[in-house]
């Protein structure tokens, strides 16, 4: 069997790399900048972390392979409103939007689109950077520099916001964990909960409609889709054609994680059904430092990315599985106490949202 090569070499292909292990698949993640002369054999195959990278020697060798997974999905759903563009065609149900053209002044966005208005990078953005707000009352305008490059939303005034993660092989197989729920802070995702049987009822809804986007696009491996609940309904926010940091659970909760599905997928191998074992939680680490009294508390698997810690930063996660609720509870409790702010807030919603044991 051929190498995986992941383009990009953050903590998604490392996490990949890890799970491949025990089926002895070789995946080599590539930083962009990379001057090594990257060397593919036919067999190989090419996939990426991220959606859009800079053209150096390094991503033109990974992307100019027949292997490369997915290769014409990646520049459509990158850029914000060809993606808008796509959930529109296949009739999923998003948040009103509009492309900000040369033209486009923010009040004909309030009449298009009500009193507050998101605007968003077309490109580039991620954990909440790239984002302006628009309001009426303060009659704030467009930015310099975002016409023609962002899209224009209505706010949505969600009840939560929840996710998706689904694989898709090649022969057209799919598999989708239960619906994960998200808190995001200030447009970073702080913590995900799975699985949760209230949000039982949306699962049918959440994996026709990405059922129907990996049909379409003839996706192969793993995608995410960010959602708002809106009462009984979802919206789609967005899409990522990648593993995604609200599957990160599982890598403990699951048979088989969003990494290890992905890789099966590229690399042509079969998926099979995941077994979702107890109660998941996942916290993130947000420009924390490190703190080894965290692997210290039962249950608690830590990822750390062996990243500089800077605010604002995603430097590591921790997982929690276990089959009672008690249990999952206790741990969280003595975690709740070695963390900074915001982190106490992030347990309460944590506790909060979890089911009463
Ligand atoms: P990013 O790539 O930064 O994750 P998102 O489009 O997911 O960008 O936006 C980040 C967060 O901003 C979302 O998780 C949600 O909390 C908030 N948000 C995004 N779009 C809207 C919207 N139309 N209405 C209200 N809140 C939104
Ligand atoms: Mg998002």
């Amino acid at each position: 069997m051929g190498k995986v090569w992941v383009l990009g070499a953050g903590q998604l292909g490392a996490m990949m790399r890890h799970a491949a292990m025990p089926l002895s698949i070789e995946v080599q993640p590539v930083d962009f900048n990379q001057s090594q002369e990257v060397v593919l054999a036919e067999e190989d195959v090419v996939t990426a972390e991220i959606e859009l990278w800079p053209e150096t020697p390094a991503t033109q060798t990974l992307a100019a392979h027949p292997n490369f997974a997915n290769k014409a999905v990646f520049p459509r759903l990158a850029d914000r409103y060809t993606q808008k563009q796509l959930l529109d065609e296949l009739n999923i149900a998003t948040a009103p939007w509009q492309l900000v053209c040369e033209k486009t002044e923010s009040e004909s966005l309030f009449s298009a689109l009500g009193d507050t208005v998101l605007l968003k990078r077309r490109t580039g953005g991620y954990d909440g950077r790239g984002q302006f707000w628009l309001k009426q009352a303060e009659a704030t305008a467009v930015p310099e520099g975002w016409h023609n490059e962002a899209i224009a939303e209505k706010k949505i005034p969600f009840d939560e916001e929840v996710s998706i993660v689904g694989v898709r092989d090649r022969e057209g197989n799919m598999f989708f964990y239960p619906l994960t729920l998200n808190l995001h802070v200030n447009g970073i995702l702080m913590a995900s909960i799975a699985p949760l049987e209230r949000l039982g009822k949306l699962q049918k809804e959440a994996e026709g409609m990405l059922r129907k986007l990996l049909s379409s696009l003839d996706y192969v491996g793993v995608m995410a889709m960010e959602c708002f609940r809106v009462g009984d309904h979802l919206m789609v926010n967005e899409l990522a054609p990648r593993v995604h940091n609200s599957g990160h659970w599982t890598q403990a909760g699951t048979s088989i994680s969003q990494f290890e599905y992905h890789v099966r997928a590229v690399a042509g191998l079969p998926l099979a059904n995941a077994v979702v074992k107890g109660q998941s939680v996942m916290i993130n680490l947000i420009g924390v430092a490190r703190d080894n009294r965290w692997i210290g508390v039962d249950a608690a698997e830590l990822y750390w990315y062996g990243k500089e810690v800077r605010e604002g930063r995603k430097v590591g996660h921790i997982n929690l599985t276990q089959p009672s609720l008690s249990a999952l509870n206790s741990a969280l409790g003595k975690l709740k106490p070695m963390f900074p702010e915001p982190y106490p807030q992030v347990f309460e919603w944590v506790e909060k949202n979890l089911p009463v044991s």
